[in-house]
């Protein structure tokens, strides 16, 4: 049997014939170097099955030995023990954190050292080491070495960049804009895109950084929506940033995707490169590397907002919550004074409500009320607010709208409960009606209050409710 070969890296003669001696006794064969970079020029030449090294060497140290090895297809996956009279915690850390498989100080036994190395290079498990063909001189080890540091630096800079301005976006759009944008500065790409797919929500943002052709971005969008899993009912989200204005058609072949680690979510990260052989060379190494920061960022500002939505939202309807919806209308009372605008107010009640509680039970008044609020939402602008203002009382804020136009949009939203209809398992069909009170800014005088132009709408809800309710007032 092939005897197992161990490397030893020491700069001191006597540690070094020590260890040897040590190793030799227990059976490995062992090659020596006198410092770092001779031990990398051996490594790399013949890869051993084993590298034992000291930290603190001339010219070249255990910590750059360790990175070379760790960074080199050759020498990747030979288990590397760092032995050390060094036993403070940063160089622990550092250590492990340069990829070293042991650390080790000097004053455990030397028998430990053996069964330690017997196990590292036990079971036979190891990949058959690749020889390098070329034959390395000690410039060419340590030009390596400045590149895989300088690989070190550019993505420590990349991450950093990443979350420096990741986390300054407070919205997860921007945050998927700014992301789009940053990775955009690294790679040299047609299109960028980054999907999200949660359970209500697909989100799906692509950025074009030169002028490519519309037919391409629904192509690129269809191929990231294709590795999302599908989320039946889910409402799909997708915006494309830059410049969609370009006559190119580019084929999709060198499309590389990455799967994104998110919590509670599922994420892709698609890139369709200019030059396939450049990306996989640089670029793509940079992102896997820095995969992990990517979702980081993502996942920080995607739950932070999906926690303040939770925050304003009521929990049965959807809709947004009484602070919400009470806020919502103090911020457009204030634009609508600044910019000379519009706005009315509808406040909105179901009528007899109780009596469905009453006849059906509660849980049936429940679902009469999410009907109601869907039929409600439904039935108004975009540009409109909608609010569960209490138990069965509901509001909504109509910016740009004078008293006409608001009491047409009660009347929609009446006739949109109107034909509502919940459907119990007997068969039986429940149906609800609404009393509106409308009311707009310009009849409670210029320095209105939210409170005011409430009152004034609950009063004509009220006036709604006396007519006979399943009506708008005025
Ligand atoms: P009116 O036409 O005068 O408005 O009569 P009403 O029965 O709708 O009004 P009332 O204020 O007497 O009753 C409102 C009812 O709404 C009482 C309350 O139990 C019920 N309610 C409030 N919030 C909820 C809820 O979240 N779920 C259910 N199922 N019922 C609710
Ligand atoms: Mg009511
Ligand atoms: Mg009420």
């Amino acid at each position: 049997m092939k005897p197992v070969r161990i490397l030893v890296v020491e700069d001191s003669t006597v540690a070094r014939a020590l260890l040897a001696r040590t190793l030799s006794r227990a059976g490995f064969e062992v090659i020596e170097a006198t410092d770092g970079a001779d031990g990398a020029l051996k490594a790399l030449a013949d890869p051993p099955d084993a590298v034992v090294t000291d930290l603190e060497m001339p010219i070249m140290d255990g910590y750059q030995l360790l990175r070379l090895l760790k960074n080199d297809p050759a020498t990747a996956h030979v288990p590397v023990v760092i032995l050390t009279s060094h036993s403070d915690a940063p160089s622990r850390f550092w250590g492990y954190r340069t990829g070293a498989d042991r650390y080790l100080t000097k004053d455990q036994a030397q028998d430990e050292i053996v069964d330690l190395v017997r196990s590292l290079t036990d079971g036979g498990t190891l990949p058959p080491a690749p020889r390098s063909s070329a034959t390395l001189g000690t410039t060419e080890i340590l030009g390596r070495v400045a590149r895989h540091l300088d690989a070190t630096l550019l993505r420590t800079t990349f991450v950093n960049t990443l979350l420096e301005r990741g986390i300054a976006a407070t919205e997860f759009p921007e945050t998927l804009r700014t992301v789009l944008a940053t990775l955009s500065e690294v790679v040299d790409a047609h299109l960028l895109g980054i999907g999200v797919t949660e359970p209500q929500l697909v989100t799906l943002h692509c950025l074009a950084p030169h002028p490519v052709a519309e037919p391409t971005i629904q192509a690129f969008a269809g191929r990231l929506l294709e590795r999302l899993p599908a989320m039946p009912g889910a409402s799909v989200e997708v915006v494309v940033h830059g410049e969609r204005e370009g006559s190119e058609v580019l084929g999709l072949d060198d499309l590389c995707t990455l799967e994104l680690a998110l919590h509670d979510a599922a994420g892709q990260l698609a890139i369709l490169p200019r030059r396939r052989q450049e990306f996989a060379e640089t670029s793509q190494p940079l992102i896997q590397a820095s995969i992990r920061h990517l979702g980081l960022v993502l996942d920080n500002s995607r739950l932070a907002q999906r926690l303040r939505e939770l925050s304003m939202l009521d929990g049965l309807t959807r809709l947004l919550n009484h602070r919400a919806i009470h806020e919502r209308l103090v911020e457009e009372i204030t634009r609508a004074h600044r910019y000379d605008t519009r706005l009315s107010v509808v406040i909105c009640d179901l009528d007899h409500f109780k009596n469905v509680n009453d006849t059906y039970g509660h849980l049936t008044g429940d679902a009469v009320l999410q009907a109601a609020a869907r039929a409600m939402r439904s039935a108004l602008r975009a540009a409109d607010s909608l609010g569960r203002f209490g138990g069965e009382e509901f509001l909504a804020v109509l910016p740009e709208t004078d008293l006409e136009a608001a009491r047409a949009a009660a009347e929609r939203l009446r006739v949109a409960v109107a034909n509502e209809e919940v459907l119990l398992p007997t068969g039986e069909a429940v149906r609800i009606t609404a009393s509106l009170g409308v009311a707009t800014l310009i009849e409670v005088g210029s320095d209105a209050r939210a409170d005011t132009l409430i009152t004034l709408a609950d009063s004509r809800l009220y006036q709604a409710k006396e007519a006979g309710r399943n009506c708008v007032k005025p």
